[in-house]
C-alpha cells in the first residue's frame, strides 16, 4: 500500500452530457480527495504530449481530436493505491467489455469517446500531472474541520 497521486480527465461526452459530477462523485465516494480541479481548454500540444504512448497508432488523431474537441474538466486525486483504484472505477479501456456499475460500463458506448481517462502508473501520473497542473494548482490535503475550528 502507497498514497499515491493520479490525474483524472472528464472529457468531452462527460461535459456535454452534463456527467462530470457523476464521474467526481465516484471518486469522492470511494474516500480520495481532491488536490487540484480544473475546466480547462486543452492545447493540441498538451494533447499530444500526454497521449505520447499512442503517437504513431490509428487511433492517435482522434484522441487528440476528442480531447481538444470541448473543455474538459481535469482534477488530481490522492489516496491508498489510487493509480489502480481509480482504474477499476473507471472500468475497461473498451467500454463494451467495462462492468456495468464502472464509469465506462455505465455511461460509454465507443472505444473512441471514452468519457474519463485515469493514469497508469506511478510513472504516467507523475509525467501526465505535470501536462496539467502546475505545483501552486495543487493543494496538500485538507485539514479536517476539527483541525480548523481549532485553529479559530
Ligand atoms: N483507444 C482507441 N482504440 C484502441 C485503443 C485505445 O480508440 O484500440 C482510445 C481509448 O479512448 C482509450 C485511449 O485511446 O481510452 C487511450 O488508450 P489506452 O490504451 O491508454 O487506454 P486507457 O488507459 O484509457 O484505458
Ligand atoms: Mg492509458
Amino acid at each position: 500500500m502507497a498514497v499515491e497521486r493520479t490525474l483524472i480527465l472528464a472529457k468531452a461526452d462527460a461535459v456535454v452530457r452534463g456527467l462530470v459530477g457523476e464521474v467526481l462523485a465516484r471518486f469522492e465516494r470511494r474516500g480520495y480527495t481532491i488536490l487540484g480541479l480544473k475546466l480547462m481548454q486543452v492545447t493540441r500540444d498538451q494533447a499530444q504530449r500526454h497521449y505520447a504512448e499512442h503517437d504513431g497508432k490509428p487511433f492517435f488523431a482522434g484522441l487528440v481530436d476528442y480531447i481538444t474537441a470541448t473543455p474538459i474538466v481535469a482534477f488530481v486525486i490522492e489516496g491508498e493505491d489510487v493509480i489502480e483504484g481509480a482504474r477499476s472505477t473507471i472500468g475497461a479501456t473498451n467500454p463494451i467489455k467495462a462492468t456495468p456499475g464502472t464509469i465506462r460500463g455505465d455511461y460509454g458506448q465507443t472505444i473512441g469517446r471514452n468519457l474519463v481517462h485515469g493514469s497508469d502508473s506511478p510513472e504516467s501520473a507523475a509525467r501526465e500531472i505535470a501536462i496539467f497542473f502546475r505545483d501552486d494548482e495543487l493543494f496538500a490535503r485538507a485539514h479536517t474541520l476539527g483541525d480548523w475550528i481549532a485553529a479559530k
